[in-house]
């Protein structure tokens, strides 16, 4: 910046000789010599012109001034001398002016018009003369074409020397070029310089022909109308600047708008994105398992009737769908907890979805319950293949909470075709295979058209069932039970039939899992309870004995879950008045061991109100011997099918032999099922086996085929060694006969 100033300086230093030698010029050329009232007026027109009679053209750099016309034409008329310092006076004038206005203005840029004033005028001035003579002959001549080129020399002149100075100035303080500066600021003056000459020949042109004052009245006015139009066009302008403000400020607003819709549009996009996510979500749980991730039992559904509607169309069915169970999965969840029980059902997922194909699917339906739709089958052997297969994948261990756990699979397997409307209806007949699978214990079972009728035949069974229970349809039979060591009668296990008005007599075993399914186990259990309770109440009463008659009835694994079956004893024990010590409830085994630590909580319940309890089928499930001596329990049922197998081989013979040990070790009674030979009672008795039941004696049988037996006392004396056979009552019914 220092270096700038500097230079500026010199420059202005360079300028006041050179400014100097004109004034100089001037001063010594006696400049007064041709002073007269009309050179008065012009000067004072000039320098008010300077001062007030500026405008500049709106949207332009150019000012509009009568001054430079009138400083041509004091050239003219008066001399070069005299207009030097007019126009010093001039540009004096118009600078202190403007500050005096309040407009901002250097001490620098002053300096430079003052100095540069006097020198143009000069110059002008010269190289008029030089190249037209002296110049009040040119105008005496009054030869319009040299006045004219006259007007121009000085014109340019003039304005070239102005301007260089200017330029060269500007240039300096802003280091740009002459150039840019000349162009910027300058290139309009020109042509006002121009219009100036011209307008200083028409006025002289006035002069010359009219009286100077008359033109200086015309002047005057002209400078009024100027004034007019000045005020006139400064209103423009300000109009112009208010309307190019409020085109400004629409623009703002526009652009304020636009950025507003901008944020508006973005937010509505935003919002737009996150319900599309949502619904994506939403769509995703409407169609998926939390749990595993795996389409669900709706979007299987879905898949399964696009591939109906494509098999229709091309009348080809090559797909098949695995409805899958997981083998013991209630047991495993029960005694290992339900988070491992989670883990499991989510390892299988992963296994399963491994095993498909993309074209494929694997879902979970709910708890253990998976469906695989396998398309693109060549040959229907290929899904049974493929159950194989999964099968063998899944009962590969799985390692959960540092623990090995094992299971398996129950596969229905349906395959697609024509006659299926509807995607539900393919659902059902695997569902049907997958129960046949689970009841026989298969691995896997393809439906086929019979099992549908049986599974329609079970739901008629069970609505029949319903009204069974209402219209007490069921019957007790009563199978004898035999002290082994006396072989006296000791007591009756009730065995229910179903005496259907249709049917006849339906064994148990028909209907016991149905009601177990239905939940109508329990309402039909409480029923056999209450009438073996009276039944044997009423014959204790009528055969009295040293030990009164028992009475053992089957409580199945459903109802042992249930915990109303306390109070529901309590209270059958209450309306029949039966003595509870007579009672004997049979459980299985895997009903107590599906939840051992409950089941040993209720047994202690149960064992509280004085009955027995037996574990019946002894050896057939899966006994832990570490918790059988926890379980409060009086009897061991040795399951029949030991018992039979017992004079065939003397390996089965041992088996008896040891649950019998068993159970002396852990002082329980056993009762021995399914005697049917004199053999077999021969052996039990040997093996100090206190009880017996079995066709030997007696098959389950009604009230009064029972009561019959009761009459007679010694009924099984004969079978004891070297006991006298005894004569039969008359209404007596031959055992043998009973055995057939
Ligand atoms: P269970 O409790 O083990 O009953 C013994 C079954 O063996 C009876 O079959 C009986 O008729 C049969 N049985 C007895 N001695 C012999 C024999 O020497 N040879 C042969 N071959 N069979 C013999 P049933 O009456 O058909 O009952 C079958 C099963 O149904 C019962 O097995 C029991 O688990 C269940 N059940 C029967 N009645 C009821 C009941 O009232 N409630 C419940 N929950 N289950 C019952
Ligand atoms: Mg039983
Ligand atoms: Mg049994």
């Amino acid at each position: 910046m220092e270096q700038q100033d500097k230079l500026i300086n010199i420059y202005l230093a360079s300028l006041i000789p050179i400014s100097a030698i004109a004034i100089g010029w001037a001063l010594q050329n006696d400049p007064l010599r041709n002073l007269d009232g009309g050179f008065i007026a012009l000067g004072l027109l000039t320098i008010f012109s300077a001062c007030w009679l500026r405008i500049q053209l709106p949207r332009t750099n150019v000012h509009l001034t009568l001054s430079d016309a009138l400083t041509i034409l004091s050239m003219l008329l008066y001399g070069g001398s005299i207009t030097i310092l007019l126009a010093l006076a001039e540009v004096a004038a118009g600078a202190i002016n403007l500050r005096l206005r309040g407009t901002e203005l250097r001490w620098k840029t002053m300096a430079i018009n003052v100095l540069a004033a006097p020198i143009g005028v000069f110059a002008a001035y010269h190289t008029a003369i030089f190249l037209f003579g002296p110049l009040d002959q040119v105008v005496a001549r009054n030869d319009f074409t040299s006045l004219i080129w006259l007007l121009l020399t000085i014109t340019i002149t003039l304005f070239a020397i102005n301007s260089a100075i200017v330029s060269i100035f500007a240039a300096i303080k802003t280091k740009k070029s002459i150039w840019f500066h000349w162009k910027a600021n300058l290139l309009d003056a020109a042509v006002m310089n121009v219009l100036g000459g011209l307008m200083a020949g028409v006025i002289l042109k006035a002069v010359t022909q009219l009286n100077l004052y008359i033109v200086a009245a015309t002047v005057g006015f002209f400078g009024v109308i100027f004034l007019t139009f000045r005020h006139f066009v400064s209103d423009a302008r300000r109009s112009a600047e208010i309307a190019h403000r409020e085109q400004q400020e629409r623009y703002e607003l526009a652009e304020k708008h636009v950025v507003e819709l901008e944020h508006y549009v973005a937010e509505l996009e935003k919002t737009a994105d996150a319900l599309q996510k949502s619904h994506e979500k939403f769509r995703h749980a409407a169609y998926h398992d939390a749990l595993t991730g795996l389409p669900n039992r709706n979007f299987f559904i879905e898949r399964l009737k696009e591939l109906l509607l494509e098999g229709a169309e091309a009348g080809e069915f090559k797909f098949a769908i695995l409805l899958i169970d997981l083998y013991r999965f209630k047991t495993i969840n029960e005694s290992l907890g339900h988070s491992v029980g989670d883990r499991l059902i989510t390892n299988v997922g992963v296994r399963l979805s491994e095993m498909v194909r993309e074209s494929d699917m694997a879902a979970r339906f709910s708890g253990d319950k998976f469906g695989i739709i396998l398309t693109d089958l060549l040959e229907k052997e290929e899904a049974a293949a493929f159950a194989n297969r999964l099968s063998a994948r899944i009962s590969e261990p799985y390692m959960l909470d540092d623990r090995q756990v094992f299971t398996d699979v129950r596969v229905g397997i349906a395959f697609g075709n024509s006659k299926y409307a509807e995607a539900e209806d393919l659902l059902r007949d695997a569902d049907i295979a997958m129960y046949y699978a689970k009841d026989s214990n298969e691995k896997h079972v393809i439906f086929d058209q019979k099992m549908h009728v049986r599974a329609v035949t079970r739901l008629q069974l069970e609505t029949d069932l319903r009204y069974a229970i209402e219209r007490h349809e069921f019957e007790l039979h009563y199978q004898p039970i035999v002290a082994l060591e006396t072989a006296r009668l000791v007591g009756f296990e009730a065995l229910v039939r179903w005496n259907h008005p249709q049917r006849g007599l339906v064994p148990p075993n028909e209907f016991i899992p149905i009601s177990e399914s239905t939940g109508l186990i329990i309402p039909m259990t409480v029923q056999i309870l209450e009438s073996a309770c009276k039944q044997v109440k009423e014959w204790q009463l009528r055969y009295p004995s040293a030990v009164p008659l028992s009475i053992a009835v089957n409580i199945s694994g459903k109802h042992f879950a249930d915990p109303g079956l306390v109070s529901q004893i309590k209270n059958v024990l209450a309306i029949s008045g039966f003595e509870p010590s007579s009672l004997k409830l049979e459980l299985t085994e895997s009903a107590i061991m599906e939840n051992a630590e409950r089941a040993i909580q209720m047994l202690t319940q149960i064992k509280e109100i004085g009955v027995q309890l037996s574990i019946d089928d002894f050896g057939t499930g899966y006994s832990s011997l570490s918790y059988l001596h926890r379980f409060p329990i009086d009897l061991l049922k040795v399951d029949r099918s030991f018992v039979s197998a017992m004079e065939e081989n003397s390996e089965n013979g041992e088996i008896v032999r040891t649950v019998i040990a068993l159970a002396k070790a852990l002082r329980l009674n056993v009762v021995a099922e399914g005697i049917e030979s004199i053999h077999q009672f021969h052996q039990l008795r040997i093996l100090k086996c206190e009880y017996g039941q079995g066709y030997l004696f007696s098959k389950p049988q009604s009230v009064a085929d029972i009561e019959a037996l009761l009459a007679d006392e010694g009924h099984w004396q004969h079978f004891l060694p070297q006991a006298p056979r005894p004569v039969p009552a008359a209404a007596n019914i031959s055992p043998l006969r009973l055995a057939n």
